[in-house]
């Protein structure tokens, strides 16, 4: 079946049915061979350009979704697009026990712009987060407590998303994530977020890392403070522990600086990177401080990891991320949704809102995310792609690139459906 935007869509629903009909055919398509892991809606999507989304009717979605943060650049680019193609007919896939260019031009980059000198790539922020741990775990061996006991506790903090893999999902704080796959990978006490006491208390002889999320996105764009990343990296420092910052989210420029913890003036000795890493395609990547490259061979590694096709798309993606006056288009941007919010925000009595760069959350102070969420996609002529990760707020996640215009679209299309829901 071909979900080519060309196909005249034949194949999906004849642009004549009825809704309803088409719901069932989609609904029948969709439960035939896909494991149902998410309830998806009743539409299949066939192309995207920039800011918008089509779907098999030619119907077009304003998207501050992007992937869930992911499509940096929006959708299809042009210089991922060329770099795709370029590289598509240079070299897929030497194997991952060679070097290829992207590979290695795009792990100089990243150690440019970071400040860390060491990159490990992988093809999800699961992945790089595993590496994260297991680097820290090694270090802990190399590194043991006073009584000589190999140190492997990683203080993570509640409500954290670090990923779906056995070992993420043990180290993220999402509720109900403890007992859903019992037993948990142990080794992940749970601190609050900016409270360094609740940190400092969890400390003991087995502890070798921290790692937090410089802003929780999962759980509704909550911030660390400045202060709180500060006294972090100070009291890691101070017990010789790793600190590990999740970036997968934050990281890449989507909070108005190319690394979110940046904004706090710290470096942390580990980062992983995700989402936007890539501006669409699977790539993420792991980093630390060369102190801290202490896998040997045959440690960490993966049949994908620097695969040239992504690693191309990446250095497409962070060349221009990292271009003059990028960022500072970023800022501009995020100011200008962030007052546009705020606006709507006093407007129908919600609680504000907050997040940095082109991460935002709207604090609805009331319960309506999710019918929000839906009557925005189902809205016409133009549908709207928003994400509610609580029920109680909306999160922002645009493309990097995006422009006022669909800026003043979605407030006014929010605006009109606010007015219908308050
Ligand atoms: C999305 C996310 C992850 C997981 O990334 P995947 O690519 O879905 O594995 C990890 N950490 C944070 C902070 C995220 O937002």
């Amino acid at each position: 079946m071909s979900l080519a935007p060309s196909s005249n869509s034949s194949t999906i629903a004849s642009s004549t049915s009825s809704k309803s009909a088409r719901n069932a055919k989609f609904s029948a398509f969709a439960t035939q061979a896909l494991l149902p892991i998410t309830s998806r809606p009743d539409l299949v999507f066939t192309h995207g350009k920039g800011g918008w989304l089509y779907d098999h009717d030619g119907k077009r979605y304003l998207d501050f979704i992007q992937g869930w943060a992911v499509n940096s650049l929006g959708h299809c680019h042009p210089v991922m697009r060329d770099a795709l193609a370029a590289q598509g007919a240079m070299l897929l896939n030497p194997s991952p026990a060679y070097y290829n260019v992207p590979m290695i031009e795009l792990a100089d980059l990243l150690a440019n712009l970071s400040g860390l000198g060491k990159v490990f790539f992988a093809n999800s922020g699961a992945e790089a987060n595993e590496s994260a741990i297991k680097l820290a775990r090694k270090w802990g061996q190399l590194h043991p407590s006073a009584s000589g006991n190999a140190r492997f506790e990683i203080i993570t903090f509640k409500n954290a998303f670090h990923g779906r893999t056995l070992a993420t999902m043990s180290a993220s704080g999402k509720p109900g994530w403890d007992t859903i796959f019992a037993p948990q990978v142990p080794g992940f006490p749970k601190a609050e977020m900016n409270d360094i006491a609740s940190v400092e208390a969890l400390i003991g002889p087995d502890t070798v890392a921290v790692m937090l999320e410089p802003i929780q996105g999962e759980a509704g764009v909550v911030p660390a403070t400045e202060a709180f990343m500060k006294a972090l990296r100070a009291l890691t420092k101070a017990r010789g522990l790793l600190f590990i910052v999740d970036e997968v989210q934050t990281g890449c420029g989507r909070t108005g600086t190319l690394f979110s913890h940046q904004q706090a003036g710290i470096v942390p000795d580990i980062m992983t990177l995700g989402k936007g890493i890539g501006g669409g395609v699977p790539l993420a990547a792991m980093l630390c401080g060369d102190e801290f490259a202490v896998f040997q061979p045959g440690d960490q590694g993966g049949t994908y990891n620097g695969n040239p096709l992504m690693c191309a798309v990446g250095l497409a993606v962070m060349r221009t991320v990292s271009a003059p006056g990028f960022l500072e288009f970023v800022r501009a941007q995020a100011d200008y949704l962030s007052a546009g919010l705020q606006h709507l925000s006093s407007r129908y009595g919600g609680e504000g809102e907050r997040g940095a760069g082109l991460l935002r959350a709207l604090l609805l102070g009331r319960d309506i995310g999710p019918q929000l969420v839906e009557a925005a996609r189902e809205a016409t002529p133009d549908g709207l792609l928003l994400n509610s990760p609580r029920p109680g707020l909306l999160r922002f996640m645009p493309a990097l690139n995006v422009s006022r215009d669909e800026i003043d679209q979605m407030l006014s299309m929010l605006d009109t459906l606010l007015a219908k829901h308050v």
